[in-house]
């Protein structure tokens, strides 16, 4: 495994600067199986049981780099510094704000969607799930403003709805209607306000919506508005 200096690790991963560090080390506030580190400038090997094995101030480390951590998005915060509003990073502790690697999302959703959003510090898993090369599908559900008309399903299976100021067809997503004004509609790709959009296209208006899986993960049922969790590995491997 793979090896750092316990001050560059700490300071990289928000804790404090390096100095803080080797001072917090010096006044035994760092411990590694329980027993202080003196020196900061020790190496540690970085296999996951660090996480455990070493505390600062009584505290388990926070996640090594190089993790996945699912949030169940409240409505009304973004995904981008650009627009107003709380950030999807203000849910997150704030020491994990100025982390080195940076978190980020794993693509987007709107303001005024909620639901499943991955992110993480892995810029090469995150490629991997956002990808169109790997088709990892994204379900949501949407409640509308007037009921489906009937063609619904077949128009967005069908691979040819193009959408607006657009030159490349949708490709084939499915719908399951759960009733008259709410449907479950599963995507292969990541286009901007794709959902919102396909039912505009169709003359319907999204008046709800929310992510409920991306691949084979599933938002938990007891993952609460606004609160957030690690994927185990299981459950990384479930997006695939
Ligand atoms: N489609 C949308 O229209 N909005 C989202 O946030 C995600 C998919």
């Amino acid at each position: 495994a793979a090896t750092s200096r316990l001050d560059k690790l700490l300071a990289n991963m928000g804790y404090a600067s390096r100095r803080e560090i080797q001072m917090l080390a010096r006044n035994g506030r760092i411990r590694l199986d329980g027993q202080p580190v003196r020196s900061a400038e020790e190496r540690v090997k970085l296999t996951p049981d660090l996480e455990t094995r070493l505390d600062v101030d009584g505290e388990a480390l926070d996640p090594l780099p190089g993790f996945v951590l699912m949030l169940n998005k409240p409505l009304g915060t973004t995904c981008s510094r650009k627009e107003a509003g709380p950030l999807v990073y203000d849910l997150l502790p704030p020491r994990w704000r100025v982390r080195e690697p940076a978190i980020s999302t794993v693509g987007r959703l709107d303001k005024e969607t909620s639901g499943l959003l991955l992110m993480t510090d892995d810029g090469a898993l995150l490629h991997r799930i956002i990808s169109p090369k790997h088709h990892v599908p994204k379900r949501y559900r949407a409640r509308l403003a007037r009921p489906m008309r009937g063609d619904e399903a077949g128009v967005f299976s069908a691979g040819t709805l193009m959408l607006e100021g657009e030159d490349k067809p949708l490709k084939p997503a499915e719908l399951d209607i759960v009733s008259a004004r709410e449907a479950l509609l599963t995507v292969h790709e990541g286009r901007y306000h794709q959902v919102r959009r396909m039912f505009a296209a169709l003359g319907n208006h999204v008046e709800a919506l929310h992510r409920e899986a991306v691949g084979g993960l599933c938002l938990p049922g007891d993952l609460a508005p606004g609160a957030h969790r690690r994927l185990t590995g299981g459950e990384v491997e479930a997006i695939f």
